[in-house]
């Protein structure tokens, strides 16, 4: 399974994982890496796990 997306030099459909157009060559501009939900939330999760084994570590040493 192969999405297609509009090219918008020639308006022709092309396989949207291409880095360029199969038919005029034109190229996509590669997409911008954007706020990401997950890895917040990983770090988040993190926090959470990462504060009380710290308070531990503290009572102990
Ligand atoms: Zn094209």
């Amino acid at each position: 399974m192969s999405e297609l997306r509009e090219c918008p030099a020639c308006a022709m459909p092309t396989a949207a994982d291409a880095p360029e157009c199969e038919v005029c060559g034109y190229e996509f501009p590669e997409p911008k890496a954007s706020f990401r939900p997950s890895v917040w939330l990983f770090v988040g999760l993190m926090l959470l796990f990462a504060l009380p084994a710290l308070r531990v570590v503290g009572c102990v040493g």
